[in-house]
């Protein structure tokens, strides 16, 4: 008896302190660009980012810290956005849960398309995986109430949809890619409020000739960059020069779909360049810098991809960088280059040399480097659909 009576006020007492202060409230999304954070780290290139969400998802918000704040995405999981890619929605009341509905699968050139049915615009995460190739959608908040998926012929890269209730409130959808190399997803909701996976299929010819082809120019206009030791020549002004004759040498190559996200000395800021991009669709992006560190000893190639299933583009140009006498600096990973971000398609970022150190500079100010390093870009993009193709 005295159990039940105590078990009873505790009971009264929690629901006392959620009708004073339920210490929570909700907001949607807003912009093209909004994105989640792990924790609140900073650094020269911004906290480690979770992944971009579309608008309008739902967040319950539990805790705010400068200009961020901390969402609720499931019991186990949280996570950080910052507030200016949200608006509150006042008096929105917490559902007992959330559920899926059927999934559906089919393909219409250059895409296959998962579409999940979801009562409420959840917020997500996807993850690359490798050997074997797949795509992993985390739908926070969801309890799976799917109980067909139907999978068409149509489909082409996507070999196999299946899910998972990890978690009481946490559905893992599992997307098997049919080729080794990731071409590229997207994850938004349509106007029915449907979930929706784009899933870029393999070319069917791996020719350079048939690729659609981006270029990005580091910096520019207001955006000087890195500045040259000596010569104090500055990063925007070479990373053009080069991008120009990747451009060239593309051209000279037969590749005829080229997108250079800036051709002439103009400022171009990060979410401008992801929006063009966006609207090009290219298959592959190439973006193009130069290093600079704080010694002077600090020389070298390097390349960059943020998601695992873009490394083998960036390996395969590092390889040829490589081969014109730079020192290599490395390949790195999960760098968190905003052009490096996209998951819509393969990305890698050149920093062709260090503009820091005094040998780089030389060459970086060489005409003919820059047809070189062009020459080897192009390589690269070669190779790594030669590998492709075995
Ligand atoms: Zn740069």
């Amino acid at each position: 008896m005295k159990r039940v009576l105590l078990l009873f006020m505790v009971g009264f007492l929690q629901m006392q302190a959620q009708q004073t202060a339920p210490g929570f409230f909700f907001v949607k999304t807003i912009g093209p660009l909004a994105f989640l954070k792990y924790g609140l780290g900073e650094d020269r290139l911004g906290g480690a980012k979770q992944g971009f969400l579309d608008s309008n998802i739902l967040l319950k918000v539990v805790d705010s810290n400068g200009i961020s704040y901390r969402v609720q995405l499931s019991r186990n999981h949280s996570a950080w956005i910052e507030k200016q890619y949200t608006v509150r929605i006042p008096g929105k009341q917490p559902a007992p849960y959330h559920l899926t509905g059927s999934m559906r699968l089919r393909g219409a050139r250059p895409f296959d398309t998962l579409s999940i049915s979801v009562d409420e615009r959840l917020p997500y995460r996807t993850q690359q995986q490798i050997n074997p190739s797949r795509i992993v959608l985390d739908i926070y908040g969801a309890t799976s109430n799917t109980n067909w998926i139907t999978q068409l012929q149509t489909a082409k890269e996507v070999k196999n949809v299946y899910y998972e209730q990890v978690e009481d409130d946490l559905l893992r959808v599992y997307i098997d890619l049919k080729h080794a190399q990731h071409w590229g997803h997207t994850v938004y909701y349509d106007s029915l409020g449907r979930l929706q996976v784009l899933i870029k299929q393999q070319p069917p010819v791996l020719d350079i000739k048939k690729l659609r082809i981006a270029i990005d120019a580091g910096h520019g206009g207001d955006n000087l960059g890195a500045s040259g030791l000596r010569s104090k020549a500055l990063e925007k002004d070479y990373t053009l020069k080069i991008a120009k004759q990747v451009q060239a040498r593309l051209k000279k190559a037969g590749v005829y779909q080229l997108f250079m996200t800036r051709s002439t000395d103009t400022t171009l800021e990060m979410p401008q360049r992801i929006q063009l991009l966006k609207y090009y669709q290219p298959d592959i992006l190439v973006s193009i810098h130069l290093n600079s560190a704080g010694s002077d000893a600090v020389r070298g190639t390097s390349t960059y991809y943020r998601y695992i299933g873009f490394r083998p583009l960036s390996v395969a140009i590092l390889k040829q960088m490589e081969t014109l006498g730079l020192k290599e600096y490395g390949n790195v990973g999960n760098f968190n280059f905003s052009l490096n971000g996209p998951t819509a398609y393969p990305n890698c970022l050149v920093e062709v040399a260090f503009l820091s150190n005094a040998e780089d500079e030389k060459r970086i100010l060489d005409p003919k480097f820059h047809a070189a390093v062009a020459n080897k870009i192009y390589l690269g993009i070669r190779d790594w659909l030669a590998q492709l193709n075995k």
